[in-house]
């Protein structure tokens, strides 16, 4: 898979051949991209760029030049011109094929709460990639489609127990985006039912996204009592979300009152606060994804500081790519570059043996992930 020559071979050989577990991604697009689409797939603005600038450059622009053309059977760095019009010339379908089959990935836990009519879903994106898939549940598109169905304020607990439950049954885990809706510094406690069912007559009398946050409090509990486990966004993402707000150790008075797993998601720039987290909380646990894909060629940095106090048992690998399979390809490729990297030089060092290296990457590549989502083995 082109990972760096490095120091330990046996760690390098073991990293390339490791079927990656993906505990949070999302399905790719087969849709055919012109060179603005691409280009907005590749970062988390909403916005154009500014005048005279492009999103193309920057570590993930320099990232898809490198390391997808030549999947696409293109030189190494190409210019992205050249990189769209074989894009086009391929074919979407062939694109997301090459692209997600040589990211090595062999099990997909795939969020099907945004935006999944766009794309590939669990079954697609398995049969594309080669590999397999399972699903991830967002509490908040449960709710909203459960709205849709006319429940009444008195009814709405209940409603939404059941309509998950039935969302469940098959699911790994479940996922809230409560970052994006309200914070993390959410009141810890449960909301009371009579609390409850005032604010569900507000929303389905309003409509629209659920924002409310004894609402999304009431989803999150009800989430706690099916004991499956619970990933929280942290950190990065698009600017619907105030980045202070989704400091993981906001969620600490919460974390004190559940025992399910729980998995912070992305976490940059906090991944240092998920890392304490997960050192001292037993049920906590946590990924850089989407980090590792937008830093690119820094990538390094960031896996290293996610292996600084974080036990080894408690990290997860995630892409979470979203559209262009470049995204699946490059959070598994980057990831497996870095850890190779990072993990070498301890090796090199004499500080770590090489066979620990090897047992880590395994666990934090496929192993975490299997053992937290009771995932059958391959
Ligand atoms: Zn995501």
């Amino acid at each position: 898979m082109g990972t760096a020559p490095a120091s330990a071979p046996a760690l390098a050989a073991a990293v390339d051949a490791l079927p990656l577990v993906d505990h949070h991604v999302h399905g790719a697009s087969t849709a055919d991209l012109d060179a603005d689409a691409l280009a907005a797939g590749l970062t988390e603005s909403p916005f154009p760029p500014a005048p005279g600038t492009s999103f193309l450059d920057s570590q993930l622009g320099f990232a898809v030049r490198r390391w997808c053309a030549p999947v696409l059977d293109l030189p190494a760095h190409v210019d992205a011109a050249a990189y769209v019009a074989r894009r086009r010339e391929l074919g979407p379908a062939e694109v997301a094929h090459r692209l997600l089959r040589a990211s090595g990935i062999g099990h997909f836990l795939v969020d099907t709460g945004y935006r999944a009519g766009e794309l590939l879903d669990p079954a697609g994106l398995a049969a594309a990639a080669g590999a397999r898939a399972a699903e991830v549940v967002r509490l908040e598109a449960v709710a909203e489609e459960m709205a849709a169905t006319g429940v009444g304020a008195g009814g709405f607990a209940a409603a939404f127990a059941d309509a998950l439950h039935a969302r469940a049954t098959g699911a790994v885990g479940l996922k809230t985006v409560v970052a994006y809706r309200y914070g993390l510094d959410f009141d810890p406690d449960p909301p009371t039912p009579v609390q409850v069912r005032a604010a569900a007559g507000d929303w389905l009398r309003a409509g629209g996204r659920l924002t409310d946050p004894v609402l999304l409090r009431h989803l999150i509990w009800t989430a706690v009592g099916t004991g499956l486990p619970l990933q929280f966004h942290a950190g990065l993402g698009d600017p619907d979300l105030t980045l202070h707000r989704t400091d993981p150790s906001l969620l600490t008075e919460f974390l004190r009152r559940v025992r399910v797993p729980v998995m912070l998601l992305h976490c940059y720039p906090y991944h240092r606060a998920a890392g304490y987290l997960a050192a001292v909380f037993p049920h906590v646990h946590l990924d850089v994804g989407l980090a590792v894909t937008m830093t690119g060629a820094r990538s390094r940095a960031v896996v290293a500081e996610a292996l600084e106090l974080a036990p080894f048992g408690k990290v997860l690998f995630s892409s979470d790519a979203f559209g262009p399979p470049e995204l699946h390809h490059l959070g598994a490729l980057l990831w497996r570059r870095a850890v190779t990297a990072v993990l070498g030089e301890w090796v090199a060092a004499g500080d770590w043996a090489e066979a620990d290296a090897v047992r880590v990457a395994e666990l934090v590549g496929a192993g975490n992930a299997r053992r937290v989502y009771r995932l059958e083995e391959p």
